[in-house]
């Protein structure tokens, strides 16, 4: 390391913890790493982007890496590949893209758009764990320079990585990763997508797609229900149930009792051991509840039935 610039990189604000956890492990360090702001659905904004390069370039510092993210981990937002992409050929920075979550949606030909600008990536992150529904752990990590895996972590351990094995041995991922024993994870994978094919993917993802249509538009027409993000860009749907004795209430003040809603309508169900939904603040935004639909076993009658849960339990708080 002795050699190396004062290296940074970027990252939306609403990018998931794991980037900032990599400037940490990799010597970087957090401070190095850029939040870029982000607009009111959770989006990059690229000219904020652009404008934080230049200023640490001023600063003496050597911008490198850029993570755009498809699919957030909260608000579910698509960071505007194609612009970012665009930015990144300007200044020679590796263009990442995080589709550890949205990653499943290019099985969808009618939702795949929503991540145009992804093939120009030098690297993406792709999660079949969580759309596609593998059980965990399945994580997959594209490179798109042919031989930089190894390049960059063969060790060549002579008791592993022998060259004169009898196949050949460029299918031989050990000497491409850091890391030494572990699972071959992609062979559920694999099972998982002979067994659907690309038609059986492109109907369940097309399913989680519809669900989220339909509990969105559930929600807008059942009373005291309020969406974060209107509409939801992806599978994640943030709302507040707020109850009748908050409802006149002035906006601040509305507030600061919204922020104890979710908490105690979440511990009741978990009380009652119906349902269990993850909520979250965010920057100004009291608590609200963060609904994923990923689970492919769920139905019409379990959101109905969710819906009406939470205005049972909170209509009278
Ligand atoms: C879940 C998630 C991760 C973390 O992935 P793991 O493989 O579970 O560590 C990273 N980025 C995004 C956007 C995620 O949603």
């Amino acid at each position: 390391m002795s050699d190396v610039p004062t290296l940074c990189c970027f990252t939306s604000e609403d990018s998931h913890y794991s980037i900032k956890g990599a400037a940490a492990v990799t010597g970087i360090g957090t401070d190095n790493c850029f939040n870029i702001p982000t607009d009111s659905k959770g989006r990059m904004i690229p000219e904020a982007l652009e404008m934080q390069i230049i200023k640490t370039k001023k600063q003496g510092m050597h911008p490198f890496f850029v993570s755009a993210t498809a699919g957030t981990t909260v608000y579910g937002a698509w960071d505007p590949l194609h612009q970012i992409a665009d930015i990144c050929e300007r200044h020679h920075l590796w263009f990442h893209v995080d589709a550890a979550w949205g990653g499943g949606l290019l099985l969808s030909p009618e939702h795949r758009h929503c991540l145009a600008g992804i093939e120009r990536a030098n690297s993406v992150t792709w999660n079949p764990h969580k759309l596609m529904g593998a059980l965990l752990q399945c994580s997959a990590c594209f490179i798109r320079q042919d031989g930089l895996l190894f390049q960059t972590n063969q060790m060549s351990a002579d008791y592993l990585f022998q060259q004169d094995k009898p196949y050949d041995v460029s299918f031989d991922t050990g000497d491409k990763a850091m890391q030494c024993g572990r699972h071959n994870d992609i062979f559920k994978l694999w099972l998982m997508w002979r067994s659907k094919g690309m038609e059986g993917y492109r109907r369940q993802i097309n399913h989680l797609m519809d669900l989220t249509s339909y509990f969105t538009a559930r929600i807008k027409e059942t009373e005291g229900y309020e969406l974060v993000v209107n509409p939801p860009e992806f599978l994640n749907i943030c709302f507040w149930y707020v109850p009748p004795s908050l409802r006149h209430l002035d906006p601040a003040e509305k507030k600061a009792r919204l922020e104890k809603i979710a908490p105690k309508i979440k511990a009741k169900m978990m009380e009652r051991g119906t349902t269990m939904v993850g909520y979250q603040p965010d920057k100004q935004r009291p608590n609200f509840f963060r609904m994923i639909i990923s689970n492919q076993a769920i139905t019409r009658q379990d959101l109905d039935f969710l819906i009406q849960e939470i205005v049972d339990i909170g209509r009278t708080m």
